[in-house]
Order: C-alpha cells, then sequence, then structure tokens
C-alpha cells in the first residue's frame, strides 16, 4: 500500500495568495466595471533590463549553431556568472566569497526549501513571524513540527517581529538550531543593522547553529550603513547561508535565477558532534538533483553586472522606491503607522483593524489588493502589505483611491 506522507496534511488550506486570488475574484464578478490595482503579490512588473534581453537573444542565437551550441552546463553554474557575483556582490563590499561558493539555482524559493534535507529531522527550527511562508511550509512538509493549534505549528520557535522590537526579533531565549532571518524583509520591509546581526552571528556560534540568510532585497537598500550580505559580519562564513536572487533586483521573476552562497569554512555536526562542512554535501545535493539553469537565463544574468546592465537595474530599482516613497507619504498623511519602504520595496502598515477586515474594505471601496499582514503569520494580525512594484500610474491611483476611502 502507497501511503503519503501526512505532514502534508497539517499545512494550512488556504494558501494566503489563492485566498486573496478569490476574494478579488469574487469582486470583479460583482463589479466587471471597476479596475482592481494590485499592490498584493510580491511580483515585479516592469521589463526587464535592455542589456539582460540583448543578452539574452544572443545566447538563444549560440544555441541555434553547432559551433556555439551548448548541452548540460556545470550544474553549479557558468563560471562566468559565478565569478561576476563574486566579484560584485559580495568582493566589491569587503566580504571575501570565492565564486566556487556560489550555486547558481533557478530560484531562491527553491533553494530555501531544498536546503533543509541537509540537516536532521529533529532539528530545532527558528522562524520569524510575520514570514515568508515558503520557510514555514517546508518545514511543515519535511515533518518538523507538530500540528498547527491556534495559529501556528507546534514544535517551531517563532521569532515575534513586532513594533515593540521594530520588527527585528531578538535573540531566542531556547537553544535553536536552524535560524531563518530575511532583510530587508519580506512582508515587513524592516532592516536589520550591522551590530544587530553580529549578535546573531555571535549567538549561532555559542550555540554550534545555522544561519539561513534571505537577502533577496538587498538591492533595494538605501541606507548605506546597513549591511547587503550576512558576511559583511566577520565570522559569518563560519555560521551562514546566504540566498539571492535576480527575481526582484532585475525582474527575473518569470526568467528564473538565482543563487545560494555556501561557504568553504560554514558546518553543521555529525552525531558525534565532529564537524561536517556543508558546502560538499550541498554540492552534491546541487550535483544529484539539479541539472543546472538553462545557459541564456545565466547570459541574462550575468548582463545585470556590465555597465548598461548596472545602470538599467539601478533605475528599475529607483523607479520602485519611488513609489515606495509615494505610499510612504500619502499613509503617513493618512494618519497610519508603518515601517519598512526606506530601503526594502514593501510597506508594512498597522490597519488598526483586523488584517482581513482591511484587505475586504480596500477591495471593496477603493478598488486596491493589499495583502492582509495575518497571512505572513500570527503577529501579523492587524497589518497590511503594500507594494511597491508597479508602474507610477497606478500607485498614484491607487494613493488616489485610498486617500479617498480612508480621510
Ligand atoms: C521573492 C522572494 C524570493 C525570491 O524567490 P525566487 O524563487 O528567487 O523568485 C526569496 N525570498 C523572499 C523572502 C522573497 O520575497
Amino acid at each position: 500500500m502507497i501511503t503519503i506522507n501526512e505532514n502534508y496534511l497539517k499545512l494550512q488550506a488556504s494558501y494566503l495568495f489563492s485566498n486573496i486570488a478569490k476574494r478579488v475574484s469574487v469582486f470583479q464578478q460583482a463589479h466587471p466595471e471597476k479596475d482592481i490595482i494590485r499592490l498584493g503579490i510580491g511580483d515585479v512588473t516592469r521589463a526587464l533590463p535592455a542589456a539582460c534581453i540583448s543578452a539574452f537573444h544572443k545566447a538563444v542565437d549560440e544555441m541555434g549553431t553547432d559551433s556555439s551550441f551548448r548541452g548540460y552546463g556545470p550544474e553549479q553554474g557558468y563560471g562566468f556568472l559565478r565569478e561576476a557575483i563574486a566579484k560584485h556582490d559580495f568582493q566589491a563590499r569587503g566580504a571575501e566569497i570565492a565564486s566556487d561558493e556560489i550555486f547558481i539555482s533557478d530560484g531562491a524559493k527553491c533553494d530555501t526549501g531544498n536546503i533543509q534535507e541537509l540537516f536532521t529531522q529533529d532539528t530545532r527550527v527558528a522562524i520569524p513571524d510575520p514570514v515568508y511562508p515558503v520557510y514555514l511550509d517546508t518545514n511543515v512538509m519535511a515533518g518538523r513540527t507538530g500540528d498547527f493549534v491556534d495559529g501556528r505549528y507546534q514544535g517551531l520557535v517563532y521569532l515575534d517581529s513586532t513594533k515593540a522590537n521594530n520588527f527585528v526579533p531578538a535573540l531566542p531565549t531556547e537553544d535553536v538550531d536552524l535560524i531563518y532571518l530575511c532583510f530587508p524583509n519580506n512582508p515587513t520591509g524592516s532592516t536589520i543593522t550591522k551590530e544587530e546581526l553580529s549578535e546573531w552571528v555571535k549567538y549561532a556560534k555559542e550555540k554550534k547553529a545555522l544561519i539561513l540568510f534571505d537577502a533577496a532585497y538587498e538591492a533595494f537598500i538605501r541606507d548605506e550603513s546597513l549591511p547587503h550580505s550576512i558576511y559583511e559580519i566577520e565570522g559569518a562564513r563560519e555560521v551562514a547561508i546566504e540566498f539571492r536572487s535576480f527575481s526582484k533586483s532585475a525582474g527575473f521573476t518569470g526568467t528564473r535565477c538565482a543563487y545560494t552562497v555556501v561557504p568553504k569554512e560554514c558546518a553543521a555536526f555529525d552525531s558525534q558532534s565532529n564537524r561536517q562542512l556543508i558546502h560538499p554535501l550541498w554540492n552534491r545535493r546541487h550535483c544529484t538533483k539539479f541539472n543546472g539553469v538553462s545557459y541564456p537565463v545565466q547570459r541574462a544574468a550575468e548582463a545585470i553586472y556590465s555597465e548598461e546592465g548596472q545602470a538599467q537595474t539601478k533605475e528599475l530599482i529607483a523607479s520602485y522606491m519611488h513609489n515606495a516613497d509615494l505610499i510612504r507619504q500619502e499613509m503617513a498623511t493618512l494618519g497610519y503607522d508603518f515601517v519598512g519602504g526606506e530601503n526594502a520595496p514593501y510597506i508594512w502598515i498597522d490597519a488598526k483593524i483586523d488584517s482581513w477586515e482591511f484587505f475586504d474594505m480596500l477591495l471593496n471601496k477603493a478598488g486596491v489588493v493589499c495583502t492582509p499582514g495575518a497571512g505572513f503569520g500570527k503577529c501579523g494580525e492587524g497589518y497590511i502589505r503594500l507594494s511597491a512594484f508597479n508602474s507610477l500610474a497606478n500607485v498614484e491611483k491607487a494613493l488616489a483611491r485610498i486617500r479617498e476611502t480612508l480621510k
């Protein structure tokens, strides 16, 4: 008899975004004449940078000629891309990361989920609340939690991010082995200082724990004092794995390219408490279960690091951050309390009422879709997330409608 993985049955049925889609579709059917502006789902809206498109085309043409055709590439990614990443994203910022510590993949979502198979079932996991739901659900699937009771999975250590701690969680009071951190944060848009991040690195060293650092939004940092990478913190190479993605920084959500950094010193422990390096294990996993990102996509990603690519992605990010500024100004004028939007494309707003109630009000009265904070965890209740990923015209129109609704 084939039996299923019952951990899947513990998952909460209504995934946040499908629930939103359902409510939007009900509204649309009732009001087919209303145009809806989406400031909800965290997907980019603007086209790929021109430099990426031309590199993409060129690589596709190479695939059409026997002499320049490429079959299977290196599973870890092509050297040209790994080297560009190491140089621009790390060495240029004083973080010593070598190209062979970078693993190219088709997404940070898959990588943050897949990495856990390197660790034992009884790993004690600390997850922020509110959180990018992927960290949580993949641990549920892997059987590292109990049932969902009163808004939380049993067996996990939740790291509360609240107004009281300025949305940067405090160190856990109980011992944990695996810690998820994401800064600039999705969904709150909050950031972490070098001093605060150093505390986490110190904690991980003391507790022989590992930090999974998701830096998918580092390109949105405008405050020069903030760390772009955890490897800007001394000692992090031994205790941290970093996830990056071109999805938000260069519009690659549909093109698919990301990378994971596993430093050579980074280690976990075996049952005899001996240090075991993670790099060879992740390399083995990657080579066994993954066959690389397509050549044209890697060439398109490489083009981000060209002079034009850098200028174009900078402009792209600046346009989204201009939207974020407008959203912040409007919400401040309307007397709402919020964080984020300064170094991240998300603004996390204290709704003053229930998250879903606010969502329904904004949808029904303004025709604007936001993301209810409650969908990101218990601590998200009473908040909503607005995303700056849209055109300026749509953001201006949405803000005018929000002003009418909330004033
Ligand atoms: C969007 C996002 C990613 C990127 O995921 P991809 O699979 O690379 O598109 C990673 N982490 C967070 C928190 C995100 O919001």
